[in-house]
């Protein structure tokens, strides 16, 4: 049986760039490209670190998945979200909603259920 595919929303946290600050004061951008999109960082551990991409990853990654909201109605709790996003690039943002998690905008995805 095919799977249905409906509209829900998640937060916009999963297209969020955010700065995280290194161990020794440098600053990193930690950016998230969508629910699909791997995330990438500045950093030099993850631009050196060998593999596809979709499997790369370094601890910036991990403490911003961790401390941000990333709510999604299907796999994830909102976070913390002790950090937030400097800037969200989502084309697809649903005007007037708000993530129940960290009351930040929404995306209108597609997902089967
Ligand atoms: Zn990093
Ligand atoms: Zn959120």
């Amino acid at each position: 049986m095919p799977a249905e595919i409906v509209t829900m929303t998640e937060c916009a946290d999963f297209y969020g760039v955010f700065e995280v600050e290194g161990s020794k004061g440098a600053k990193y951008r930690v950016a998230f490209g969508g629910g699909e999109g791997p995330a990438t960082c500045t950093c030099p551990a993850y631009q050196y670190a060998k593999g596809a991409v979709y499997d790369k990853t370094c601890k910036h990654i991990d403490r911003v998945f961790k401390e941000g909201c990333f709510w999604h109605p299907q796999w994830h709790d909102p976070g913390p979200r002790t950090i937030a996003p400097v800037e969200t690039y989502s084309p697809n943002e649903v005007p007037g909603e708000k993530c129940p998690g960290c009351g930040g905008p929404v995306v209108a995805i597609r997902v089967a259920v």
